[in-house]
């Protein structure tokens, strides 16, 4: 995590002294904040695998490769493999792009959004695709091994400081290629699935290149509108409970979720419509209004997020069951909150005071946080005074909001009004 955090703030710099920014300062709180849950969950463990690659492995494998470089190289081309179908999948059925809509949700592109990562499938069931691992008998560990390093290795192309890399985009996934992945105009959506090697794309028919005379416009023709990554990760499943209940046709209610993404009841989207981005060269990006204070608050409840999280992952069998499940609710509980506020809602009091109150309850219940005063002795007085300056701080916040959207609008300085 501390590393890709300073990859993410050395992009901006850069970008920033090559007078080339492509990262928006409450963009990346939203990224990294949506990182954040992503880890939390999956630390958590809150996810099943309905087939396991220990059971594929029992009931499949033929034979069983030697030990050595081949075994992790083929655990390699077969994760890129499944990789590849997952990620279509999710790209091209209503149910699945649930899934997958976070990563996407950005309207930058930048190493930030690398960590829009999903926090909404509970229920993984893909892991079919690694059938070709199983019958070749690559042992559970090897793709234990070889998984993270895979993720791992799709960070690095989501930048726009790397224009084209010579022979290599004909081998690997760059950044110019993943430009055209994140991109909404008409020619470049639903393209390069691929995550490590570009020649699936070519192989089943998806590959894009990057056009000069078509400068990629990233985002979703369904804009989120909202810095909130929870709310993110179930908007289009919500969209779609919604559409399944309003349709009148009992078919539509059922095939709904397998559809082609996007596709809506004609009955449903006639009566209720959706705004959706036509013309990508003409659409305002999501940018409320955001003081220069309300910037550096949101920075400093970042920055406290992460140290909760520090410790949290330091300690986390300290902590064990069911601690660690109260854990993590309090850091969604933040980030909910300080995200809520980004967006200027004034339901940002209430979810602060949720966080702040859930914060004093543990402090009082548990005579401690989670043990941490072994280490901090101070830790109590420290905690106390960060909840109760949180919740006037951004009290304060919410009323001068509430004053400045009162306003009439042409008195309004700059912002998107
Ligand atoms: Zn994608
Ligand atoms: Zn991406």
């Amino acid at each position: 995590m501390p590393v890709f955090l300073l990859l993410v703030l050395l992009e901006k710099w850069y970008g920033w002294r090559k007078g080339f920014d492509t990262v928006r300062n409450m963009d990346m709180i939203s990224s990294l904040s949506s990182g954040i849950t992503n880890v939390t969950k999956d630390v958590l463990g809150l996810s099943i695998a309905i087939i396991s690659y220990g059971w594929l492995l029992k009931h499949f494998a033929l034979i069983h490769v030697p030990d050595g470089w081949l075994t992790y190289f083929i655990a390699f081309m077969v994760l890129d493999f499944a990789g590849y179908w997952t990620h279509r999948i999710a790209h091209e059925y209503n149910f699945f792009w649930n899934n997958h809509i976070i990563h996407h949700s950005s309207e930058e592109f930048n190493l930030a959004c690398a960590l829009r990562q999903s926090i909404s499938s509970f229920v993984q069931i893909f892991g079919i695709l690694l059938l070709p691992a199983a019958l070749l008998g690559v042992p559970s560990a090897v793709i234990a091994i070889v998984a993270p390093l895979h993720l791992f290795a799709q960070f690095w192309y989501h930048t726009q400081h790397i224009k084209r890399m010579g022979f290599l985009e004909k081998i690997i996934v760059t950044p110019s290629h993943h430009r055209v992945h994140h991109a909404l105009n008409p020619e470049y959506l639903d393209k390069n699935y691929s995550q490590i090697f570009i020649f699936w794309d070519k192989l089943f028919g998806t590959f894009q290149e990057e056009l000069e005379t078509i400068p990629p416009v990233y985002g979703i023709t369904r804009p989120a509108q909202t810095w909130n990554p929870v709310k993110i990760n179930f908007q289009h499943l919500w969209l779609l409970i919604k559409d399944a209940w309003r349709a009148a046709d009992w078919k539509d209610k059922f095939r709904i979720w397998l559809m082609p993404t996007g596709w809506r009841p004609a009955d449903v989207a006639e009566k209720y419509p959706v705004y959706k981005i036509e013309d990508p060269y003409h659409f305002e990006k999501y940018n409320p209004k955001a003081s220069d204070s309300l910037q550096a608050w949101s920075w400093v409840q970042l920055t406290c997020c992460l140290l909760f999280i520090s410790y949290f992952f330091g300690n986390i069998a300290g902590i064990g069951s069911p601690g660690i499940f109260l854990y993590g609710l309090f850091i969604f509980l933040m980030v909910y909150a300080f995200t809520e506020l980004m967006d200027r809602n004034k339901s940002a009091i209430i979810w602060e005071l949720i966080k702040n109150i859930t914060g004093i309850a543990i402090l009082f219940y548990q005579k401690d946080w989670f043990g941490a005063s072994r280490i901090f002795s101070f830790i109590q007085p420290i905690l106390i005074t960060y909840f109760l300056v949180s919740t006037i701080v951004v009290a304060w916040f919410v009323y001068q909001h509430a004053q400045e959207d009162q306003q009439p609008l042409s008195y309004l300085p700059g912002g998107r009004y």
